[in-house]
């Protein structure tokens, strides 16, 4: 029996760790595993560097329609990695400046239509893992597997101010407390498909979990949904 492709949403609050497993899994599987957060980011570093009025939608149309967004992979990080208009931008999305105001951006309507279009696309011929925060939701309703991934705030707090510190030894572990705060206030109180858990989706909390363990409890589903749906 042939193995069917599936798409895999993972969904959760910041510095889950969603990344992380969506990459393993996709490389485990021989998936394409797509960042939708580095979309919100691409678009947000555009709007920044053009000093986009976030509260005009005339201008923030305008600004969409000069926006080229699409993924390369890159054998040294063995990452598929976002381009801007040609340009890969991987590294400034990262950046504090975009985190202070990715979801800000990632609340205004048209820019929701606009990646989530782009995001459906790419899932047209399944076989794709993608994680953000409305993938089981809206972008992929119906994936077979969905998963929705948390720790514990500590535990997000100390990851992400651990990744961060290698390229900005002055950033503090209160401003990277702060940040997640406040985008998973933004991103869950939105009018536009805020994050919350698909009614569908199986919870993955990794707050004692190895990267191993986390691997082999998701391979356990795909099997499960892949056998489900053979043909
Ligand atoms: O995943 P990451 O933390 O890089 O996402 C950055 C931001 O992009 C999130 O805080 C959220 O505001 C937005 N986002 C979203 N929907 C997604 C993925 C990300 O609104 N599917």
């Amino acid at each position: 029996m042939a193995k069917p492709k599936i798409i895999i949403a993972i969904d959760g609050y910041s510095s889950c760790g969603k990344s992380t497993v969506a990459k393993e899994l996709a490389a485990r599987l021989g998936y394409n595993y797509i960042d939708s957060g580095a979309m919100y980011r691409a678009i947000t570093l555009y709007f920044l560097r053009n000093n986009v009025d976030f509260k005009d939608s005339a201008e923030i149309l305008n600004a969409l329609a000069d926006i080229h967004l699409s993924f390369a992979f890159n054998e040294a990080s063995n990452k598929s990695e976002i381009q801007l208009n040609d340009e890969n931008v991987e590294h400034y999305i990262r950046d504090m400046i975009v985190a202070e105001k990715v979801s800000e951006v990632a609340a205004i309507k048209e820019v929701r239509a606009f990646a989530t279009a782009q995001q459906k696309k790419l899932g047209k011929k399944r076989g794709i893992v993608m994680d953000g925060r409305d993938i089981g939701t809206t972008v992929f309703p119906d994936a077979e597997l969905k998963i929705f991934m948390t720790a514990s705030p500590e535990v997000r707090v100390k990851r992400r101010f651990q990744e961060l510190y290698a390229s900005n030894p002055n950033i503090t572990l209160e401003e990277v407390k702060h940040n997640l705060e406040m985008r998973d206030y933004i991103d869950s109180n939105r009018e536009e498909s805020p994050l919350r858990q698909a009614d569908d989706a199986v919870v993955l909390d990794n707050s004692n979990l190895t990267r191993e363990e986390q691997l082999e409890k998701v391979i356990g589903w795909v099997e499960d949904r892949t056998a489900a749906n053979a043909v």
